[in-house]
């Protein structure tokens, strides 16, 4: 039996990186007060149909989508936002105190066309703030994102931003950016021929190459942003500035999702190749609304684990683990002993193997050195009998004996001291 196309299995080897990287963004949403909250990995498929976009990549071809017995549409989640939205909103979080701020970090799925950094189960790290406009809040998670990769050891990464405006700036720009694709008509791929109508703003995303080249010169929403959306993105780049986080301002990012407004954002490294997003986030002050909430502001990002640790495979070796002891029991009245020993050693601090296979002192040795014990208890009848228990340092190979008595007090004091 192997995984599914696209799935993979993330083993004890590479684990620590991505420990490591759990531990640093936890430590660091606890410094801002950002809450953890867990939400289902199934919702209802409305959820993200209504919130991500009918005329999206992920809604149209990228959901893992089925049938429950009694006919429910339902969906694997394939981001993070619709889900606490939805949360915000089903326990009136709004009403007690309207801001909120959340961490999540869980798997999400998309069908897509499996490679390096493009999986169908990948992993996100996620940030959404509820009820705060001010563009401050903007700039903290744009900081956030750059602190998080800094303390990571991270370096060769850029933030590149973009303000989408909002329903008033909107018209005059699809206004402009239709004129504009009437014109490239010709040269644009079948989906954006029929996104022309639903969404227009998405041809702007498209990864087909041709298009891409159609549309470098498209209109940007910059240029049609209202005086309230101009300030506002003039606030996140001032603060930035100040604030020492380098940025690009890049007129063509504008998100795969439907939900967004005024300032979006991507955090892209040079050193993936083709799967180049680290991270993205945006702002959606319009979602909490559509989905039944009372109007209330909205932003957050995803970082995307999976490509997050590519990268530090790049800078990181990973670090050996080594025990502190292992203890090789010779004989049945010796095995129980170290069993013993070993649940008194662990809790100690202690890090403790033993061999419960009954194997010669040539096999246990042998294990002792693959495991890269630092020192090797060994413990036959005859040891036991005589009240001396052999401790051998395996880089000195120098002996001690020990008496049962006193063994695990001896043990602690002299595995701890070096
Ligand atoms: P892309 O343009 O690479 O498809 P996206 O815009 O679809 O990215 P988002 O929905 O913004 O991605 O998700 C945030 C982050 O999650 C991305 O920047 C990326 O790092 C990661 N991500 C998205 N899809 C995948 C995937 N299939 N496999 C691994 N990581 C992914
Ligand atoms: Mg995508």
């Amino acid at each position: 039996m192997q995984t599914i196309r696209g799935f993979r299995d993330i083993l004890p080897e590479t684990i620590a990186l991505w420990q490591k990287v759990e531990k640093e963004a936890k430590r660091l949403f606890d410094e801002f007060g950002f809450k953890e909250i867990r939400i289902p990995v199934l919702e209802k498929t409305e959820l993200f149909a209504r919130s991500i976009g009918e005329a999206t990549d992920i809604v149209e071809k990228e959901m893992y989508t089925f049938d429950d017995r009694k006919g429910d549409k339902l969906t694997l989640r394939p981001e993070a936002t619709a889900s606490i939205v939805r949360s915000y909103i089903q326990h009136k979080m709004y009403a007690s105190d309207p801001v909120r701020k959340f961490f999540m970090i869980g798997p999400m799925f998309r069908r897509e066309r499996p490679q390096k950094g493009r999986y169908r189960q990948f992993y996100q790290i996620d940030v959404e703030v509820f009820g705060i406009e001010s563009a401050y809040i903007d700039t903290q998670l744009i900081f956030l994102l750059t602190e998080l990769f800094k303390r990571l050891g991270l370096t060769g990464l850029s933030a590149h931003i973009n303000s989408l405006g909002c329903p008033d700036c909107r018209p005059s720009f699809q206004a402009s950016l239709l004129k504009f694709l009437e014109s490239k008509k010709d040269r644009l791929c079948e989906n954006c021929l029929r996104r022309m109508d639903k969404n227009p703003l998405r041809i702007l995303d498209c990864k087909v190459l041709d298009c891409k080249n159609a549309i470098v010169d498209a209109p940007s929403t910059l240029d049609h942003l209202c005086p309230a959306c101009t300030g506002h993105f003039e606030t996140v780049k001032k603060t930035l500035e100040k604030q020492g986080v380098d940025f690009i301002i890049d007129k063509s990012l504008v998100r795969g999702l439907d939900y967004y407004t005024r300032t979006a954002w991507e955090i892209q490294t040079t050193t993936l190749g083709a799967q180049s997003s680290v991270a993205g986030g945006g702002r959606y002050d319009g979602l909490v609304q559509e989905l039944g909430g009372p109007p209330t502001p909205g932003i957050g990002f995803a970082i995307g684990f999976d490509r997050l640790i590519e990268v530090m495979e790049q800078i990181e070796t990973p670090k050996e683990i080594s025990l502190d002891l292992f203890i090789a029991p010779l004989g049945d009245t010796a095995l129980e002993k170290a069993y013993q020993w070993s649940c008194e050693l662990n809790p100690a601090g202690i890090l403790t193997e033993l061999d419960f296979r009954g194997k010669s002192m040539k096999a246990l040795m042998k294990r002792a050195d693959k495991l890269k014990a630092r020192y090797v208890l060994i413990a036959g009848d005859d040891e036991l009998a005589k009240d001396a228990i052999v401790l051998r340092n395996m880089t000195t190979k120098d002996q001690v004996s020990l008496k049962i008595e006193t063994l695990i007090r001896e043990l602690i004091k002299i595995i701890k001291s070096k």
